[in-house]
């Protein structure tokens, strides 16, 4: 009868074995034994498995098998079993008890496993010895990932060489992707300009911007040389002019010039603010303040002291300060400074339409 690979001959089994021991399917001592409910007979779990896949008889002719759990009695008679390993033919001469025996086998280092390179079957304890000499056995370089065989030479050469050719093609998928992403770019501004989303930077302070570079929708509503006296009242109402719109608040060296020296871009509110002394209200990255009657101007840094109009020195170049309702004109465009009756700067402030 049919017999499971696994199933211990009674040869293996050290000592006499009772014929109550054996499995009537396959005459092995019984292996993980599951007993007949109608007649107690016991079988090896996977010759039973076999067997009711084709009848539905017990093999002892009960009209129906159900299974039912091996009794005690004889688990632990076959628990005191000594079995010999069943790689003894490899030379293990390991005996273990019925119960350890499975664990025992599946770690034993006398049973065949094939080499990774030649596909040979070698002894589990002399594997590693054979892979490391086997002809067959193939490595990977760790530089190059070139694979070969292991007796197999990769020389220096060969690598770079790999390696070189491994780097033009990152090189040229890189400038692929370069080139796509350039692409992409030109035509996102190409809509932006469509859709005229383009305008200068509005989180710094703006140096030397044409008046060109601004969008079409900006118009100039305050020009006057730095020797006007600018007042609270006019900036007042300016705002008037640009409620809800953003401003630009520039100074231009030169009647003729058309390039804003220095400016800043902010909304429209910044006309109603009322700082304190050295208080100063912050839109991204411009400080603005308007004091009454005091001074009115941008900064990159909150440090300012409107009450005599900007006077730092630090970041110079980038603070505007106009007197208001002083008397007099000026203060600063940048590091050009008392500008109280210069002709040549102007002050100028812009909305959009
Ligand atoms: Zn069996
Ligand atoms: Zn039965
Ligand atoms: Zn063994
Ligand atoms: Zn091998
Ligand atoms: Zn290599």
């Amino acid at each position: 009868m049919a017999s499971s690979s696994g199933n211990i001959c009674t040869e293996r089994v050290q000592g006499k074995v009772e014929d109550e021991y054996l499995c009537s399917i396959c005459h092995n001592l019984i292996w993980k034994p599951i007993a007949c409910k109608n007649c107690d007979n016991v079988f090896c779990t996977s010759c039973i498995q076999q067997w009711t896949n084709n009848n539905s008889s017990c093999p002892f002719r009960c009209p129906q098998f159900e299974e039912k759990r091996c009794p005690p009695m004889i688990n632990a008679l076959l628990s005191k079993l000594n079995i010999k390993c069943k790689f003894i033919g490899n030379g293990c001469a390991d005996v273990h008890l019925y119960d350890s025996i499975e664990k025992h086998e599946k770690n034993c280092q006398y049973q065949q496993l094939k080499c990774q390179g030649c596909s040979d079957l070698v002894l589990k304890k002399d594997l590693t010895k054979h892979e490391l000499v086997c002809a067959e056995v193939k490595v990977e370089c760790i530089k190059c990932k070139y694979i070969y065989k292991q007796h197999d030479k990769h020389e220096l050469v060969e690598c770079l060489s790999i390696r070189l050719d491994i780097a033009e093609r990152n090189a040229q998928s890189s400038r692929g992707k370069i080139e796509k992403l350039e692409k992409m770019v030109e035509n996102l501004e190409t809509i932006l300009h469509e859709h005229k989303l383009i305008c200068p930077p509005l989180n710094q302070i703006l140096q030397n911007i044409p008046l060109s570079s601004l969008e079409k929708n900006w118009y100039i509503i305050y020009d006057h040389p730095y020797s006007w006296i600018t007042t609270t009242e006019e900036l007042r109402q300016l705002y008037i002019k640009c409620i809800d719109k953003r401003i630009l608040v520039g100074a231009i060296n030169g009647s003729s010039s058309t390039v804003l020296a220095l400016a800043a871009i902010g909304p429209s509110s910044i006309l109603q603010l009322e700082t304190h002394v050295n208080g100063s209200m912050h839109y991204s990255n411009v400080y603005w303040y308007l004091a009454s009657n005091k001074a009115f101007g941008f900064s990159p840094s909150p440090i300012v002291n409107p009450y005599n109009a900007d006077t730092a020195s630090t970041d110079g170049d980038k603070r505007l300060s106009w007197y208001l309702s002083r008397g007099v004109g000026g203060y600063r465009a940048g590091t050009a400074i008392d500008l109280l009756n210069d002709n040549n700067w102007r002050k100028l402030i812009m909305t959009e339409k």
